[in-house]
């Protein structure tokens, strides 16, 4: 059976690189039928806190990354968290010590020290070259009795390891520059790789999806794992995620964790999808994907080896997609209680809020721009001191007489009449203003724009002030904001 792992470790927040990472385990396992564990590496007591093992979870959960063994829903290889799993460590490592594939060294930190620098003077790989993987009982018995402190040193073997990674290929390496590596501390205490082998091996864990980054410890793990006789899972390393100028991304590169984004007024559904996106697609055109569709198409053999480049705009614009995507009355929900919780509006619903929405929802990617989007609706001025080279036409075509005649309208009452009859109503005046000042098109209507909105670009400009006519005449938009 499938069983994937996610292993955070709980020294900061969750981080984008990471939630890649567990959601490529998560649509791995779904597309399988598998499970997906979550286990927490706090093996780092000094870096490890409960406060960011909780932050983890609830991003996990907004994402919709649902684990089925793990913190909070237990499980039949629990407990899941590192710290709690000293006593298997050692017992493991008992069995390890048992079996011979590891001995006790009792050098001391001067003498490692010394082998280090031997070997670079020599231009030798550091390699430990003590003489306790070949020390006899007597040896070993006397340090015992005298009380020398020892780790548990792991005997290396001769030659070379492959492994067959599923998104990188064939990867092997040479043993003989490894150099026999401590599993446990003087203290009693298990060293990471030697942890994560045990959970993985117990665990049960069939296929191990991470990051590149942990290449180098899948080397030692697959040793491990070889010697503590369990059978070796499949291994697939995700390639890392860059920022725009293809360096490693980092926190200067401006958001990088789940929570930031959450807060920013980012959807789940959209941070899936673009997540998704980053080494991952379906080999077609198409960039949408819900969390089902993307259980349903993921394989891992369409996951790219080569970096991803995180593009901060593409994913805004995916959250506009994901936006619109909701249906209407959700997403007039949304953007309407939003205006209401902003004090921009007294009400969230309304046959005001739904034209509203309406209007402006092409122009809002991320929940927060609605604001933004109807106090700049509300806000526009009858008459305009826009300068910019694109006004520049309009404003020399006889603006002065084409504003008196507008103002006039408005004076005369013809303007509220006609607005008072909804859209019809304001086409028909347009129409008839039109005609009475001999343009139609563009010459009709970039002025009348210009000058009732101050823009030259924005949405329908009918449904515009149709609607800012109704905003000045209900009690829906807050005095404040208009
Ligand atoms: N705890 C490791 C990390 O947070 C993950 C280790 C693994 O996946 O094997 O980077």
């Amino acid at each position: 059976p499938v069983r994937v792992r996610f292993a955070p470790s709980p020294t900061g927040n969750l981080h984008v690189g990471g939630a890649r990472t567990a959601l490529f385990n998560y649509l791995f396992t779904r597309s399988k039928g598998g499970k997906f564990v979550l286990r927490i590496e706090d093996t780092d007591l000094e870096r490890s806190t409960r406060e960011s093992e909780e932050a983890m979870l609830k991003d996990l959960s907004w994402l919709g990354l649902d684990w089925d063994e793990g913190p909070g829903v237990g499980g039949d290889y629990g407990p899941y968290r590192q710290s709690e799993r000293n006593s298997l460590y050692k017992q493991h490592a008992e069995n390890l010590h048992q079996s011979g594939h590891v001995y006790r060294c009792f050098c001391s930190n001067e003498e490692l020290e010394k082998m280090k620098e031997d070997a670079k003077l020599k231009q030798l790989p550091p390699v430990y070259t003590g003489k306790w993987a070949s020390a006899t009982n007597e040896e070993v018995e006397e340090e015992l009795a005298k009380g020398t402190p020892y780790t548990y040193r792991f005997r290396v073997p001769k030659g070379s390891l492959k492994i067959n990674d599923l998104i990188r290929g064939k990867v092997s390496w040479n043993l003989d520059t490894l150099g026999d590596f401590v599993i446990m501390r003087s203290n009693g205490q298990p060293v990471y790789n030697f942890c994560v082998t045990v959970d993985d091996a117990t665990m049960a864990i069939s296929h191990v999806i991470r990051a590149e980054e942990h290449l180098p410890n899948t080397l030692r793990q697959a040793l491990i794992y070889k010697a503590l006789g369990f059978p070796m899972p499949y291994f697939a390393h995700v390639s890392l995620i860059l920022a725009p100028d293809r360096s490693k991304l980092s926190k200067r590169h401006g958001a990088t964790s789940v929570g930031q984004f959450r807060e920013m007024g980012y959807l789940p559904d959209a941070m899936v999808n673009y997540l998704a996106l980053l080494g991952w697609g379906d080999g077609t055109e198409n960039e949408f994907f819900t969390l089902d569709q993307l259980v349903e198409k993921f394989t891992i053999e369409r996951v790219n080896k080569s970096g991803a480049i995180f593009d901060s705009t593409k994913l805004r614009w995916m959250n506009g997609q994901h936006l619109r995507a909701r249906p209407s009355e959700e997403l007039t929900k949304l953007i309407g209680e939003y205006w209401k919780t902003s004090g921009l509006i007294t009400v969230s619903a309304g046959p005001f809020i739904d034209e509203a929405v309406q209007l402006l929802k092409d122009g809002i990617d991320l929940i927060n721009d609605a604001d933004k989007a109807l106090a700049n609706l509300l806000s526009y001025p009858l008459h305009s001191t826009l300068q910019s080279d694109e006004a520049e036409p309009v404003l020399q075509d006889n603006l002065s007489e084409f504003a008196a005649s507008l103002l006039a309208a408005y004076d005369s009452g013809d303007v509220v009449a006609a607005l008072e009859e909804g859209h019809a109503g304001w086409q028909k005046w347009v129409k008839g203003f039109g005609k009475s000042l001999k343009r139609k098109g563009k010459s009709l209507f970039m002025p009348l724009r210009l000058l009732l909105t101050g823009k030259l670009h924005g949405p329908d400009m009918g449904a515009s002030v149709v609607l800012l006519y109704k905003a000045g005449t209900s009690d829906v938009v807050a005095s404040e904001a208009g």
